[in-house]
Formats: structure tokens, C-alpha cells, sequence
């Protein structure tokens, strides 16, 4: 099997196959998931984990008429 270098880093060798090495990929992806997502500094309802709560929230609307309905039995 051939090795090259990884022409991002230049420092780790990669198969023929491989476009970078395995750290420069695992920062590609980190970096591309942060910056793809929109709004990334968002808080995120720590209740469900999906819908974004504003600051001053402590869940989403979501979670609070779950809540509301359940009489805080949650
Ligand atoms: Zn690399
Ligand atoms: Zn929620």
C-alpha cells in the first residue's frame, strides 16, 4: 500500500484512499458541525435536548405546558 503525506497537516501519512489523516478529518468535522449549524451559541432546552430556550428560559414553551399540564409531577 502507497503512503503520502496529508497535504493539510504534512505531517501524518495517509493511504492513497484517504484525502487527510485522521486528526485533520476529526477537525474538519468538528470544525464544519459547529460552523454549519445555525445559531450553534443557542441554549438548548436541557428537558428535551431539541428546541431552543431563550436565556432568561428555563425550558422551551414545550416543556413548560407539558409541565404545567402534568401539575409539575415531572
Ligand atoms: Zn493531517
Ligand atoms: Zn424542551
Amino acid at each position: 500500500m502507497k503512503y503520502k503525506r496529508c497535504p493539510r497537516c504534512g505531517l501524518n501519512y495517509i493511504t492513497e484512499e484517504q484525502r487527510f489523516c485522521k486528526v485533520c478529518l476529526d477537525e474538519i468535522e468538528g470544525r464544519k458541525s459547529i460552523f454549519d449549524e445555525d445559531g450553534f451559541d443557542e441554549l438548548i432546552c436541557p428537558f428535551c435536548e431539541k428546541r431552543p430556550v431563550d436565556i432568561d428560559d428555563v425550558m422551551c414553551a414545550e416543556c413548560r405546558a407539558k409541565r404545567s399540564k402534568k401539575g409539575g409531577n415531572v
